[in-house]
């Protein structure tokens, strides 16, 4: 699977700050990067019980549906003192109109019902790019961090303004994009999608 300058790629995804974020870090391949909200393409009910299975899902969709490669992300909180939940079902906790104040309550309730002081936590992304009638390739990446309340910062998506990373003190919400783009699961993840050579030069 190749990808040129010029190219289309479709970003397998309805939430806006990821497709953002995505299309940040795409930046220096010079890609015609299309999101599945602007084709008007239907969302797919994530089914499989896996981040990788859920990206596979999404990316396979897509590529499908509109016969160009397609990159899907599937990403998530996972809370040690709450055995990884939310998990992959990071947006569903945040119910049906997506708000990430109800996702971030709940974490917050959750994690002071365990009685737990540990606050550990981390962020998962897995990146499954596809192309019709080809094995999807696969790229994780992760951050550790722990969990602050109330959040703070209001940049980025999501629990963002929840999550310290590892040896910060200001939280993904509170950090600037280009920071967070430095150090975030997605980064990870997009640097072994880098590695893997998939981006012609
Ligand atoms: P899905 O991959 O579309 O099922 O949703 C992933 C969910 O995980 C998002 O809606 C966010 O709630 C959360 N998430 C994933 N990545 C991030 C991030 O970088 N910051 C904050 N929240 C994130």
């Amino acid at each position: 699977m190749k990808l040129h300058a010029g190219e289309t790629l479709v970003v397998a995804s309805h939430n806006q700050g990821k497709v953002r974020e995505i299309r940040e870090l795409l930046v220096p391949f010079r890609l015609h990067v299309v999101g599945a909200n602007e084709l008007g393409l239907d969302e797919p009910e994530e089914t499989e019980d896996t981040f990788v299975g859920n990206a596979v899902l999404k990316a396979r969709a897509a590529a499908n549906a509109t016969h160009h490669i397609a990159l899907a992300d599937d990403s998530g909180l996972a809370v040690t003192a709450l055995g990884g939940a939310p998990g992959i079902y990071s947006a569903r906790w945040a119910g049906p109109d997506k708000d990430f104040s109800i996702g971030m309550a709940r974490v917050e309730r959750e994690l002071r019902e365990t009685g737990a002081s540990d606050t550990s936590a981390k962020f998962v992304c897995v990146l499954a790019l596809a192309a019709p009638h080809e094995p999807p390739l696969i790229f994780e990446g992760e951050v550790q961090g722990r969990l602050v309340f109330p959040g703070r910062g209001s940049h980025g998506f999501g629990y963002d303004p929840i999550f310290v990373p590892h040896g910060m003190s200001q939280t993904f919400g509170e950090i600037e994009p280009v920071t967070k783009h430095g150090m975030s699961h997605r980064a990870r993840a997009f640097e072994k999608l880098v590695a893997s050579d998939v981006f012609a030069s």
